[in-house]
């Protein structure tokens, strides 16, 4: 058999895509894979059958067949007796549990290697344990704090340790559901230790020497730590460690800027410290659209979060339990004293225990390791998911990483990551979410650009909840009406922003969402009042953005 990749134009969904496999099963292909996405049938053929007979059978449907090419040998898919495994898997988190059940699925022999806890960080100590307390604080929020007449509530202390608690039962039963377990359904390997390679096809995990086909770097990030003075002389916590605090500290200073920063700030505020996020940018999110970092920047102050952007930090001491930031903000100095000093600078990859160089296996400035798009590293046998290649630090990233990184390593079908449309959300109330190309992003890359700016007091159900703070924007090509981005601050936006995925990934334009219905008293109406808004003033409509 021989495999080849060949050009097809004029497949435009999925049911052309299996018009092309039929065409070509007709002829004797296997193994075949269709995409109208990008345009291309891969497939095997038997030797007999030459590749002029396969273009003329897919000519012979309504479908242009082009260029065809053979796929390397090394890129046939990866099974026989070489080697202790066919895929060995470095890291138990999301990508590598994504990966193991593709490569499974494909029929390899496969091994993960973790050296701390099975499932990796989201399980244990990111999205799920912060995620299960913010929703505590946001109702000790509400409980002291509801926007309507006539309703009493009240909050009494936060017992911290019993939430801790509560949390990590959760995070177990998570953990053996959606992890561990599925070890045993899928039937891999667990193999405890940490790996490092001693050659280009072996690792050593705690002296033992373990070969493979094919190897997978899953090994994620951990939290970055900035080179202040007298910041390691003084003891603060990162996210995991705050995660796991059994007393409420009465004030927390919080050093970072990004999504986790912004997270576990309001999530301790909620629960009753009094907080001040510090950042060296002079607006938050500064990677965001600026209407979103003044949504934001304003639903924080209303709360009573204290903000102090544009911070040169001088150094850090303790002076008993109190951890003293010394700043200088406009070249004016200030002492910003808390009892608990919360590092959030974002996440550096996990590389240096894996003896990359002996691998051949190159990595980045920040240490990350650099793939192609087809997630492959330097080295043709080994492939990289995840945090690890420093993307966007997402666990759904790492896990369709994961399964592509599988599905080329084992199946050898060639498939690139797409990162186009990749929607990222912070966890605060309200929410922020965005997706695709920012205003700048848009104008960078050569568009000529119209946005719609909608302050959320147009949304009926922010009316209704009593939360008016936030705002919807859209970006659209000027020429095509083509959405570009979408970038949302409102409670619930986090659940809104699929939609908005689906149409910036899927190429919809401001008509298309103008002429689809919107269910009345949602927040996803935002998104078709803001495409409305781009020729109409939306206070002109009736109710139900009609
Ligand atoms: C506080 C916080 C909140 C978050 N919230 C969200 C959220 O709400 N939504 C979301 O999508 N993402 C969230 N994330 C990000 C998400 O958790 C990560 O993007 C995701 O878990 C990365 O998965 P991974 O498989 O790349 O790596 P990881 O899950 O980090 O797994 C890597 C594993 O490799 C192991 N390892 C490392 N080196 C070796 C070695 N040499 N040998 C053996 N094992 C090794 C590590 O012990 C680890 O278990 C959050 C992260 C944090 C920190």
């Amino acid at each position: 058999m021989k495999k080849y990749r060949m050009y097809v134009q004029g497949m435009t969904c999925s049911g052309c895509e299996k018009h092309v496999a039929t065409a070509l099963e007709g002829i004797g292909a296997v193994n075949i894979e269709a995409s109208f996405r990008r345009n291309e049938a891969t497939f095997e053929l038997p030797d007999d059958v030459d590749i002029n007979t396969a273009q003329k059978a897919i000519n012979e449907t309504r479908y242009q067949p082009g260029d065809a090419q053979v796929l390397e040998s090394h890129d046939a898919p990866v099974m026989g007796n070489e080697g202790d495994y066919d895929f060995l898997i470095i890291g138990s988190g999301g990508a590598a549990f994504a990966a193991a059940i593709q490569a499974v699925e494909h029929g390899a022999k496969v091994a993960m290697i973790e050296r701390g806890t099975v499932g990796g960080t989201c399980v244990n100590i990111g999205c799920i344990p912060s995620k299960t307390l913010l929703r505590a604080g946001e109702i000790n929020h509400l409980a002291k704090i509801n926007p309507f007449f006539g309703l009493a509530t009240s909050a009494k202390t936060v017992d911290l340790e019993q939430l801790v608690k509560q949390k990590d039962e959760l995070v177990a039963e998570m953990r053996e559901q959606k992890y561990e377990h599925l070890i045993g359904e899928y039937g891999f390997e667990l193999i405890r230790g940490e790996a490092k390679f001693i050659d280009e096809k072996t690792v050593e995990v705690g002296g033992r020497k373990l070969t493979a086909k094919r190897f997978l770097i899953a090994t994620g990030a951990r939290p970055s730590v900035p080179d202040i003075p007298g910041l390691k002389d003084v003891h603060y916590l990162t996210s995991t460690s705050l995660l796991d605090l059994k007393h409420l500290p009465k004030t927390l200073s919080v050093i970072g800027s990004g999504y986790i920063a912004m997270e576990l700030g309001q999530l301790f505020h909620n629960l009753g410290s009094e907080v001040t996020l510090l950042q060296r940018s002079p607006r938050i999110l500064k990677e965001y659209d600026p209407e979103i970092s003044e949504a934001v920047t304003k639903a924080m102050t209303e709360q009573g979060i204290t903000l102090i952007t544009g911070v040169t930090y001088e150094r850090i001491e303790a002076n008993g339990n109190v951890k003293q930031v010394h700043i200088s903000v406009n070249g004016e100095k200030k002492v910003i004293k808390a009892e608990q000093l919360l590092i959030a600078t974002g996440r550096k990859p996990n590389t240096e225990a894996l003896d990359l160089s002996a691998a051949n296996v190159k990595v980045g400035a920040k240490g990350e390791i650099v793939v192609d798009d087809l997630l492959k590293t330097s080295n043709p046998r080994i492939y990289a998911a995840g945090d690890v290649t420093m993307g966007p630090q997402f666990v759904y990233v790492a896990a369709y990483e994961g399964r592509i990184a599988a599905d080329n390593a084992i199946g050898s079908l060639e498939k690139k990551v797409n990162l186009e449309a990749v929607p990222g959300v912070t966890f605060t109330s309200p929410s922020i979410a965005t997706v695709g190309l920012t205003e700048e992003q848009a104008k960078a890359k050569g568009y000529e650009v119209i946005t719609s700016v909608l302050p959320l007091d147009s949304v009926p159900r922010a009316l209704v909840n009593r939360e008016t703070t936030g705002v919807f924007k859209l970006v659209a090509d000027s020429k095509s009406l083509k959405l570009l981005g979408v970038h949302i601050v409102s409670e619930n936006a986090g659940d809104v922003i699929y939609a908005a995925t689906l149409a910036v990934k899927f190429g919809l334009t401001v008509e298309d969402l103008r002429e689809s219905l919107a269910p009345y008293l949602t927040m996803a109406e935002g998104l078709k009042l803001a495409a409305l808004t781009f020729n109409k003033d939306v206070s002109k409509l009736s109710c139900c953005a009609g």
